[in-house]
């Protein structure tokens, strides 16, 4: 059992992984080697049959860094010189896609509807018909600064049918959320290690078509972010092009051995939406509110409105909980007061059961008699929705 020494991370990456992922880190390997050639093979061949793809249309490329790497590195190898990207962004996370793309010198257009909301097929289908030099959408899946579940089949029907290529940041969504390539039409896509399949961190990948890679020579800006580059010497030598996180990759497929025991994505996500639903339902009864409405609730991260009792801070709060073995996420919206909590990582409803009476000695201690938001949140909230 984690102890406060040990604690659990409610946090969307990294997250509190098994105790065999962790163990798998204790051997060196070396990066030519065939056997670490071989882990590599089997991690890509592993992670396309997580994405459904069954026909050989798509490749893995993984990728050294963190997520927003593996983000800069497909913008930067699938958008070209002259493309032209739709960003549809509603937090953080499409926000730090518009300023890659910015970074990156590559003309885009973005469509925000702020922390509350997600994109809908209408009026991305209103601005792919009135600009016709869009070549590129681009969606996160799972929003995780808010932890909205953006509807990414529809925004991929619409933006197939005007016959533009869509790109999805589903790091914190692939290998829980469904995402199948054989039903949904994409580029394609980039995860991290950290995420859903519960490794630890040090590189991520980006799952894309086959024709994207081989379009892809030369469009880079950046050698080391190059995926065609990438993608071209891992499949002549099975080696990564620079030092490998060999650790880091052992510890995944052992992260992946776990996840294909739990019954794949369909296992996770009902693992997850437990852990979810048990932690709302309980903080719930101690009067907190979650930010955003049922229907676009993610399985994956679920933020919460603080308290409006003067006695609350979340600073206090947030070392009341640690001292009890639990490291919770500060919120990341732009203009309400706000805290998060995490549903991934090695932790089933029996840990979720142990947040919430966590949450409400916490609140004990505090002096603060439930969690209920000032009213103004509330009425910011169902005044966007409706
Ligand atoms: C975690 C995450 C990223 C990547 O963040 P890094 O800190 O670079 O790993 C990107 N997009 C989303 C939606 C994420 O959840």
């Amino acid at each position: 059992m984690n102890t406060p020494a040990d604690p659990y991370l409610l946090t969307p990456g990294p997250l509190t992984t098994a105790a065999s992922t962790k163990a798998a880190m204790q051997r060196d390997w070396g990066s030519w080697d065939a056997d670490f050639r071989a882990m590599t093979a089997r991690l890509r061949a592993a992670l396309l049959a997580v994405a459904g793809d069954t026909n050989g249309d798509y490749d893995c490329v993984p990728l050294q860094g963190s997520g927003s790497y593996c983000v800069e590195a497909m913008l930067g190898s699938f958008v070209p010189r002259n493309g032209h990207a739709l960003v549809l962004a509603n937090g953080a996370y499409g926000k730090r896609i518009a300023t890659t793309l910015r970074y990156l010198g590559r003309s885009h257009t973005v469509h925000d509807t702020g922390d509350y909301l997600p994109p809908r097929a209408a009026d991305v289908d209103r601005l792919l018909a009135a600009h016709e030099d869009i070549t590129h959408v681009v969606v996160v899946h799972c929003e995780t600064s808010s932890g909205i579940l953006n509807p990414i089949e529809e925004i991929a029907e619409v933006t197939a049918r005007h016959g533009r290529r869509l790109l999805i940041d589903s790091m914190s969504a692939f290998g829980a959320v469904p995402l199948d390539v054989r039903t949904l039409p994409c580029e394609a896509f980039v995860s991290s290690a950290n995420k859903c399949i519960e490794g630890v961190p040090g590189f991520g990948f980006v799952i894309a078509k086959q024709s994207a890679l081989q379009a892809a020579k030369g469009n880079s800006h950046s050698l080391a972010l190059d995926l065609h580059d990438q993608w071209d010497v891992m499949n002549r030598t099975g080696q990564w092009r620079f030092t490998p996180p060999t650790h880091a990759v052992a510890a995944f497929l052992e992260a992946l051995r776990l996840f294909e025991i739990e019954g794949g994505q369909a296992g996770r996500l009902a693992r997850y939406t437990r852990n979810r639903d048990v932690m709302v339902d309980g903080l719930r009864a101690l009067g907190f509110e979650p930010l955003l409405t049922a229907a676009w609730r993610s399985p994956i991260i679920v933020t919460f409105f603080s308290p409006a009792h003067a006695s609350f801070s979340f600073e206090r709060f947030y070392e009341l909980m640690k001292a009890q073995g639990f490291i919770i996420y500060p919120g990341k919206l732009t203009n309400v007061e706000s805290f998060r909590i995490g549903c991934i990582g090695a932790l089933d409803e029996h840990v979720m059961r142990r947040v919430v009476e966590a949450c409400g000695a916490a609140l004990r201690t505090l002096g603060v008699p439930d969690g209920a938001p000032a009213h103004a949140s509330l009425d910011a909230r169902e005044a966007l929705a409706a």
